[in-house]
Parts: C-alpha cells; sequence; structure tokens
C-alpha cells in the first residue's frame, strides 16, 4: 500500500510530449500521468487531480524547468476554463503539434502503409486569436447579475466572459449587450439545480464577409416573457443583429439545441461568403467556425480533388452545401446530402442565389442515402465526405468501397476516427497525402484533408 498515490500529492516529473488533448505526457513511478499546462521537455512540479487504475491525471503546480516554446498566455483565464488547451504554446510548436496528432493517430490504427504516409506540416493560421465566428454560451444569474461563458473544467460552474482569446469580438459585444439587457428585462434565467427559468443558452453567430449578425434564444419553455421589449432592444441598440430566433429545448439534456427553431424577428438567415459565393445560413446548421480558414481548407480540398468537367460529385455530410456549391462550376453535377432538414434547405436555396443548376441537396443520413442513390443506377465519379467527430458510419464505407469512385477526398475534424476509417478505406484506395489545416487554434483540435488514389 506504500506506493499508493492520492489525490492532491505532488512530485516533479518530466514531461516526454503531449497527448492528442494537448496534456504533457509523463511517467511516475513508471504509471502514465497526464499533466494539464504543462509542456514536452519541462520539468514541473504535478499534483494528482485523479488516480486511476491505469493512470493518473494531475495539473500544473509549478514550472522548474520551462520549455523554450513556453509562452505567456493571451486568455486571462487559462487554466480555469477549456477551449484554449494550448495558449500556453508558441504558435508554431503548436501547428508542430497538431502533424503529430495525425501521426500518433495513424500509429494507433495502423492502417496500410500508415509508416510511409505524407504527412504534410499543417497549415497554420494568419490570425491565430480572435477568430471564432460563433458563440454559443450557457447564462445563468450569478449574484443577481445575468452572467454568459463557459463552465470551469468538468464542472457545470459557470466562468463569465466578456472577451475571449479565440471569440470574434463582434461575437462577445453582442453576448453582453444581450446580458445587460435580459438582466434590465428580468426575464427569468434557467436555474440547472432547480430545473426552473427560462434562457438556457445564447448563441450568436457573425457573418464575416457581411457584418451580419444571427441571435438565438435557447429557452427552457416556448414562453419567452418580455420578448417584445427585447426585441425593441435588440433592434434599437444591436443594428447588426438582423436575425432573432428561439429554440426550443425544455428538460435536462445536456444537448444545447432542441428540435424546434422559430424566428422572432427579422430574417431566417445571414449571409456569409466563402470563395466567392453567397451563402445563407440558419441559426442551427453546421458552419465552419474559423471564416479565414474555411477558404483555405476548402482550396486545399478543391486541389486534392483535382474534379474534372464531366465529373459527377456526392458533396457528403453537405451542411449548407458550401463545399459541393463551390465545386459546382468544375463539375458536370452535384448531388450532397445532410441530416439537418433546415440545412438542406438551405443548401438548395444557396444553389439558387448563385445561379447554380447542377446541383442539388437531399434530407438523409449519408449512410441511408448514399447505397439508396447507388441501388437506383447512380455512378459518382467523384467523392468528398466531411463527416462530424464520429466519422464514416460502416455502412457508409461499404457503399464506398463498392462505388469506389475515381477521385476521393476526406475532410476530417477527429484524426482518431480519420485513422480508424482509414483501416477499411485503404482496402481500395491508397493515401496520397495528408494535408492537415489549423482551424482552430489555441486548442488541440485538429482538421485534416486526405488525398486518395483508387488502387
Ligand atoms: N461540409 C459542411 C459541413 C461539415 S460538418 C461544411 O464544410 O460546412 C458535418 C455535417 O454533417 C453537419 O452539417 C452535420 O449535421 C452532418 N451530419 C451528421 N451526421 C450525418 C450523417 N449521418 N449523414 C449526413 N450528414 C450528417
Amino acid at each position: 500500500m506504500e506506493n499508493t498515490v492520492q489525490v492532491g500529492q505532488r512530485f516533479p516529473l518530466t514531461i516526454k510530449r503531449l497527448d492528442i488533448n494537448g496534456r504533457g505526457i509523463g511517467y511516475y513511478k513508471r504509471k502514465i500521468t497526464f499533466v494539464t499546462g504543462a509542456l514536452p521537455q519541462e520539468v514541473v512540479v504535478a499534483e494528482v487531480t485523479a488516480v486511476h487504475d491505469r493512470y493518473l491525471e494531475a495539473t500544473t503546480h509549478r514550472i522548474k524547468q520551462a520549455s523554450p516554446d513556453r509562452v505567456t498566455p493571451s486568455e486571462p483565464l487559462f487554466g480555469q476554463i477549456g477551449g484554449v488547451e494550448l495558449n500556453h504554446l508558441a504558435y508554431p510548436a503548436q501547428l508542430n503539434f497538431k502533424r503529430d496528432v495525425v501521426a500518433q493517430s495513424l500509429a494507433k490504427f495502423k492502417p496500410s502503409g500508415w509508416q510511409h504516409y505524407d504527412l504534410r506540416p499543417t497549415i497554420g493560421a494568419a490570425h491565430p486569436l480572435h477568430y471564432r465566428n460563433k458563440a454559443q454560451f450557457p447564462v445563468r444569474l450569478i449574484d443577481g447579475h445575468v452572467r454568459a461563458g463557459l463552465y470551469a473544467p468538468n464542472s457545470h460552474r459557470l466562468v463569465p466572459l466578456t472577451t475571449f482569446a479565440t471569440q470574434r469580438p463582434l461575437t462577445m459585444q453582442v453576448i453582453t449587450a444581450l446580458c445587460g439587457m435580459l438582466e434590465d428585462l428580468q426575464v427569468p434565467i434557467y436555474d440547472e439545480a432547480h430545473h426552473s427559468g427560462i434562457v438556457k443558452t445564447l448563441v450568436v453567430r457573425e457573418s464575416v464577409a457581411t457584418g451580419e449578425v444571427q441571435v438565438t434564444f435557447v429557452t427552457n419553455s416556448a414562453k419567452l416573457p418580455h420578448h417584445l421589449q427585447l426585441l425593441e432592444r435588440i433592434a434599437k441598440e444591436l443594428p447588426m443583429v438582423v436575425s432573432v430566433s428561439q429554440n426550443l429545448n425544455p428538460g435536462t439534456t445536456s444537448l444545447i439545441w432542441g428540435a424546434k427553431t422559430t424566428l422572432l424577428a427579422g430574417q431566417p438567415y445571414i449571409t456569409e461568403r466563402l470563395l466567392g459565393r453567397d451563402f445563407a445560413v440558419s441559426p442551427q446548421a453546421f458552419l465552419q467556425l474559423n471564416p479565414e480558414q474555411t477558404e483555405i481548407l476548402y482550396q486545399e480540398a478543391l486541389k486534392a480533388l483535382a474534379l474534372t468537367p464531366h465529373a459527377t460529385l456526392v458533396d457528403a455530410y453537405a451542411g449548407i452545401g458550401t463545399i459541393g456549391l463551390s465545386l459546382a462550376n468544375q463539375a458536370k453535377t452535384v448531388r450532397g446530402m445532410e441530416i439537418i432538414p433546415e440545412a438542406v434547405t438551405a443548401a438548395n436555396y444557396n444553389a439558387k442565389q448563385n445561379g447554380i443548376t447542377n446541383a442539388h441537396y437531399e434530407v438523409g443520413t449519408a449512410e441511408s442515402l448514399f447505397p439508396q442513390w447507388l441501388a437506383q443506377g447512380f455512378k459518382p465519379d467523384a467523392l468528398i465526405v466531411d463527416p462530424p467527430r464520429a466519422g464514416l458510419e460502416p455502412a457508409f464505407i461499404q457503399a464506398l468501397l463498392k462505388a469506389a469512385p475515381k477521385q476521393f477526398v476526406y475532410i476530417s475534424c477527429n484524426p482518431s476516427t480519420l485513422a480508424r476509417d482509414l483501416v477499411a478505406l485503404t482496402k481500395r484506395y491508397q493515401v496520397d497525402y495528408i494535408q492537415s489545416v489549423d482551424m482552430f487554434p489555441q486548442t488541440a483540435r485538429c482538421e485534416a484533408v486526405v488525398k486518395f488514389t483508387r488502387r
């Protein structure tokens, strides 16, 4: 028993590398220890926060010997909230880390030929701070004041924020103004402990191209008291807000969004511009969070796909059609699918608005619609997939391997599920290269474009 480690215990530790979540890894008496806030080559005093059978979790109590890549975090609340896990690491080192995350994931799943993949250096952002175009913050009443912010790690304790290192300033300005209005009008704020009150979450999305802002109140009940006064004040004091909706999400679910969104004022969409095309964005639809890097990511995807003018292209996991519609003038036809109905409505509307007549989007899952299309005799020449973090469903991969389109590109936001999917995909396709693009500076998240050649 003398070897038992206790929570709160401190010991010096040499950090070997970073794990895929950006935590330092060291070995305490040969037990793997994950240390938040610690960097490779550092010697820190680690303080144990959790003891597990096979590993320890710890925080950095003190740095004894700092990494040359350590920088002063630009976010004053670094360490107290998530979302900026790499803010203490110099930006070039953050980019090296992201390429390494891809390498670590491949080494874990070992898809065919993985040692020889061309892992290109991660493309960095020109502006690694204040890039996020959307703030999605829980709202709480704290000491009689309405506050919005992020939760402290592993808790539901709200840390109020009026600025944030990764958020575009306008999103924070609007969030702060909305909190003031809710407070003045005494709109009931959600109380998690008693499951009472109404306003749960504020969602604010900014179009960088047009400066338009979209606001959504996520509420615990259909009733939103004083909403007319609230809308009046928004119209008067926040003229950039052109679209206000309410999303009903009753109950104690951990999901942020409920099923039903109702327009309260203004227009249902804001317009963002990407690669010279206009995209109407509805409240619940997915849109990449970093507009500047999105164009770079898409250009990498287009380059990797190397379309020919006669190609029939599939845009799978399409969102509001941003990728397929950017490519429609280089293909014969574009067919896409997406699970969120309002996003599909927006995608088809976006085709029309941009004068695109050879693209069409359908509501449904990739794993059910794609096999259905193939069964109907549809033969795609080119396919681009951009799935959520969970990666591709086995049924989708099976259909894809059978159809085996000549051109195929995978955009992944999760190297771990990408590496898993590559195990199956490499039966039919060879990996030409993996190009990571930093969509989320200051965080451990990593996005990558994979170019394949059919075997
Ligand atoms: N390509 C788009 C969206 C990528 S995000 C863009 O670049 O903006 C992934 C999208 O997949 C989301 O819009 C999500 O709603 C959708 N989605 C999630 N699961 C899906 C499934 N099983 N089938 C089809 N679409 C799905």
